[in-house]
């Protein structure tokens, strides 16, 4: 197959992974950079052309892998659109890339069909911060910035005091944010659960470093493997399928009260679960490609 890897990132180690899985398993790969992409949006034959050193081509693929970094979500969507437009193969579509990666719309999906969650408030006007903080049932709590990746726009607030100060300034600054209930017991650990179509093919459960609650990786974390329970595995399965995703990286934490789903990651990276479980996912990816593009393209169903 002809596979293209929508990725800014060719020297990533996900993307250098799938490429090389790609080609292992007798593929021609390419790494192409979204935002050299164009199109021609026509109705009769729809294309998506590239530009690399001022040459021009059409770009013609069997099926790709899109890998759209968050600063790139419209544009990545938007040319991904257009394979799809064109009847391309995608691993996930880009409606469900754009839904899993608003974090209040998430949110909402993912309640609506059940999935256990820490509750969550949000709110456009000041005179609702009281009843965000008494929702979630006071502090310490979690204030979260929707456009948050990487943990860096997730905020413990230990007083109902520090609370108020930091939601009047998300407010004063136009940032979109969200009020969450803090789940101590969790212990700064969270699991990732790597789901690829209906299967949990791997799990890691990433813990926090001395005096950090955030088990982000990219927050000095570290990752270990863990035997995840029936329950968990079947959550992180619903989760996937509501968001619409194939291929994501599901986060939860282990509460009181069960696992609790914090989001579901549409471009879930390879590194740390590779290194931390010691599988091939890249090569599981791949092999889900060669079976599921045999069902025909993804449908343009225009729903969101
Ligand atoms: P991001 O998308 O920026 O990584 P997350 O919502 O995944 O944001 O949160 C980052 C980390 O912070 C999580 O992996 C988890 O360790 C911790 N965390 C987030 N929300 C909560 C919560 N409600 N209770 C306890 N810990 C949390």
């Amino acid at each position: 197959m002809k596979i293209g890897i929508l990725s800014r990132g060719p020297k990533l180690y996900s993307t250098q992974r799938l490429v090389e899985a790609a080609r292992e398993r007798g593929h021609d790969a390419r790494v192409i950079d979204v935002l050299r992409c164009y199109m021609n949006i026509t109705s009769n034959k729809p294309t998506v052309y590239y530009k690399n050193k001022g040459v021009r081509e059409q770009l013609q693929f069997d099926a790709v892998i899109p890998r759209i970094g968050a600063s790139v979500t419209a544009y990545g969507t938007a040319a991904l659109r257009q394979f799809e437009v064109g009847k391309v193969y995608s691993i996930n579509e880009s409606v469900a890339i754009t839904r899993s990666r608003d974090k209040l719309r998430a949110h909402q999906l993912l309640a609506c069909k059940g999935i256990g969650m820490p509750i969550t408030g949000y709110a456009n006007r000041a005179d609702a911060t009281e009843d965000l903080i008494e929702f979630v049932g006071g502090a310490p709590l979690i204030v979260k910035v929707i456009s948050s990746t990487q943990g860096k726009g997730v905020l413990l607030a230990e007083t109902d005091k520090a609370a108020e100060s930091l939601i009047n300034a998300f407010r004063d600054l136009d940032t979109e944010f969200l009020v969450q209930e803090f789940i101590k017991e969790a212990g700064g650990s969270d699991i990732r659960c790597f789901v690829i179509g209906d299967k949990v093919i791997a799990a890691m459960q990433r813990c926090a470093k001395e005096g950090e609650f955030r088990s982000n990786l990219h927050m000095g974390g570290t990752a270990k493997v863990i035997k995840l329970k029936p329950e968990e595995r079947a959550l992180a399965v619903k989760a996937a399928k509501v968001m619409g995703l194939d291929l994501a990286g599901v986060d939860m934490v282990r509460s009181n009260h069960g696992p609790l789903v914090l989001e579901v990651n549409s471009s879930p990276g390879l590194e740390g679960i590779e290194k931390a479980t010691g599988k091939d996912i890249a090569g599981a990816i791949i092999e889900y490609i060669e079976k599921d593009s045999q069902k025909g393209p993804n449908k343009i169903t225009g729903k969101g």
